[in-house]
């Protein structure tokens, strides 16, 4: 991947970099980027700004047209397709992964009011980016607020200060020293951006106004400027895929949706993902599973075309002017699918059980083995292979039958005492009480990833806390991770 990312890195063959705005409530973070999409979707360009779920995508022509008053003689080269930037300043889920120290972000703004200082949000924000290692530039929004201020709409900020009376450069640097002493106070090197000699050590502040445009142009060249030139590698486009996931939505008419931020790779339609979920990894699979395949159609009706577009489909059509019909049907038809999944998986339901021989009733030793046994934990059912496990997973068979007082059962319980019959396991050699087990040895009923699987999937009904606290401690005597 090293290799790969050096080589893109020296061709130019970036990806956009990931920016996140953060800072105290009310300095203006969502009017900076409402500048930045409005001014946009303003001047109509052909391939403008997307707005993408939860994030603005800022192609590069844009960027370069906001920025030419900077830029004129086109020294600065742009290599970066765009920006995206994520657009949630105070979203949940992303002040989540930031305190988790996510590197999703690759550079932050962080704003704060010129008129204002630091606030507490604005310490805050500054302690998760030391902690994420975020590199970060400073907005000190909200210049146009100084007293005497001449706005000229979306000129760059030093242009539009030269322009400005005495009495108002005075002020600006009044508050911004004051400013640059109170970020100092929390340990950081800062200077105006167009003074700063060293970009790693130094935090680049940027003058603007969300309300006029001003220092907007900066603000954008800077960001392009120190991606390109501090994280060239990190953003060198490699084929491997980098999710993450900002959001889980229920949607109607599409169920279960993910807002993602695509940070690396491609990803292609049709591609199966498997996202980290509360209980274990969740794969896609959604289009082909009849459970939801359904339509629900409440007192309309539905013509012709439309039922044998259905069956075509494999789409089940569910029709009826009363709701609770309808209702009754769609719960009847998933009971019906739920119990047919049970019936094709239950040769693999092996619920799990530890059970010990009664040396006292060992009627027959070898082939057919016919035992007496007392069920210490879980449950033994007919149809299940049997094992020792501390004799590394030995399989003397496949339980046969189980008897109580001459009467069969299908099943034994925890406490009970019962006969079984346990006849020889697919091609295994039979096994013989006494020569490679015996009445000491704790017996336990097989257990694979998929027995786990199929447990979970189809008969989570049926098993109780202890037989999962059972294949819990069963997992380590099978050696299953
Ligand atoms: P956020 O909470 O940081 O997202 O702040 P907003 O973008 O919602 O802005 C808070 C208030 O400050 C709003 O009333 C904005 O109109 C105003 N505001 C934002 N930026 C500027 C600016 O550059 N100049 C002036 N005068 N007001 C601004």
């Amino acid at each position: 991947r090293n290799e790969e990312a050096r080589k893109n890195a020296l061709a130019n063959e970036l990806r956009s970099p990931i920016i996140c705005v953060l800072g105290h409530v009310d300095t203006g973070k969502t009017k900076i980027l409402d500048h930045i999409r409005k001014s946009n979707v303003q001047t109509g360009e052909a391939g403008g700004i997307t707005q993408q779920i939860g994030a603005t995508f800022v192609p590069i022509q844009t960027v370069k047209d906001r920025t030419e008053c900077l830029n004129q003689k086109g020294k600065l080269e742009l290599n970066v397709p765009g920006l995206l930037i994520i657009d949630t300043p105070g979203h949940e889920s992303f002040s989540n992964l930031r305190s988790r120290g996510s590197s999703l972000c690759d550079l932050s703004i962080l704003v704060i009011d010129l008129m204002h200082g630091l606030e507490p949000q604005t310490i805050e924000s500054i302690k998760l980016l030391k902690k994420g290692k975020t590199p970060f530039v400073v907005a000190l929004n909200k210049i146009d607020r100084l007293y005497g201020w001449v706005a000229h709409d979306n000129l760059n900020f030093t242009a539009t200060m030269k322009k400005q009376t005495e009495n108002v450069k005075i002020e600006f640097k009044d508050r911004c020293n004051q400013i640059l002493g109170q970020l100092a106070e929390q340990g950081l090197n800062a200077c105006l951006y167009h003074e700063n000699k060293d970009i790693r050590k130094t935090v680049s502040v940027v003058p603007t106004s969300a309300h006029t445009g001003e220092g907007i142009p900066d603000l954008m060249m800077l960001v392009v400027q120190l991606t390109q030139r501090m994280m060239a590698e990190r953003l060198a486009f490699v084929d491997i895929l980098q999710c993450t996931v900002l959001e889980v939505k229920v949607l109607l008419g599409l169920g279960t949706t993910i807002d993602v931020i695509l940070s690396q790779g491609k990803l292609r339609e049709g591609d199966q993902i498997v996202v980290s979920g509360l209980d274990g990894p969740i794969t896609s699979q959604l289009q082909h599973d009849p459970t939801y395949a359904v339509i629900l159609a409440f007192d309309v009706k539905v013509d012709k075309d439309a039922q044998d577009m259905c069956k075509e489909m494999g789409v089940t059509l569910f029709t009826a002017d009363i709701i609770y019909h309808l209702f009754d049907n769609f719960t009847a038809h998933l009971a019906a699918i739920k119990a047919k999944k049970k019936e094709e998986n239950a040769h693999l339901a092996w619920f799990p059980c530890h059970f010990v021989i009664k040396p006292e009733f060992v009627i027959n030793k070898r082939d057919p083995i016919i035992v007496g046994v007392d069920i210490l934990e879980g449950r033994l059912t007919v149809g299940v292979p049997v094992c020792v496990p501390s004799k590394d997973g030995l399989i003397l068979g496949t339980v046969q039958s189980i008897e109580i007082n001459n009467k069969e059962l299908h099943e034994a319980k925890v406490g009970q005492s019962v006969a079984i019959k346990i006849a020889n396991f697919g091609s295994e050699a039979p096994k013989m009480y006494g020569r490679q087990f015996d009445s000491t040895d704790a017996i336990y009923t097989r257990l694979t990833r998929k027995t786990i699987e199929v447990l979970k999937e189809h008969f989570r009904d049926e098993m109780t806390k202890q037989d999962w606290r059972l294949i819990v401690r069963m997992k380590t005597l099978f050696n299953i991770m």
